[in-house]
């Protein structure tokens, strides 16, 4: 009986990595065959968060979107950065 289950749970396992080769084969075979469509696909994803007004870090001159870039409200002025480390440096000066 317990021969029995480990074989099922063999078979099943075998089972899975052949779906898991068949899926990254088929994957590679589409990027291949038809590349333009997973370059368009890459575009629409690093287009997306992108957009809206875009403002100028003042510590490194570095245009960032509104929507993801760092707030600091300096004399009432909401002044926006790139990053925490920017910010930072900005405070300093
Ligand atoms: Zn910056």
């Amino acid at each position: 009986m317990f021969r029995l289950l480990l074989r099922f749970l063999v078979l099943l396992v075998i089972f899975a990595i052949i779906r898991y080769l068949f899926v990254a084969v088929s994957k590679m075979i589409s990027q291949v065959v038809n590349p333009q469509a997973s370059r368009q696909e890459q575009n629409q994803a690093s287009r997306s968060p992108v957009g809206g007004e875009l403002k100028q870090d003042p510590v490194c001159g570095t245009f960032v979107p509104v929507a993801t870039s760092v707030k600091k409200t300096i004399n009432g002025e909401l002044v926006h950065f790139c990053s925490v480390a920017c910010r930072d440096k900005f405070k300093v000066a």
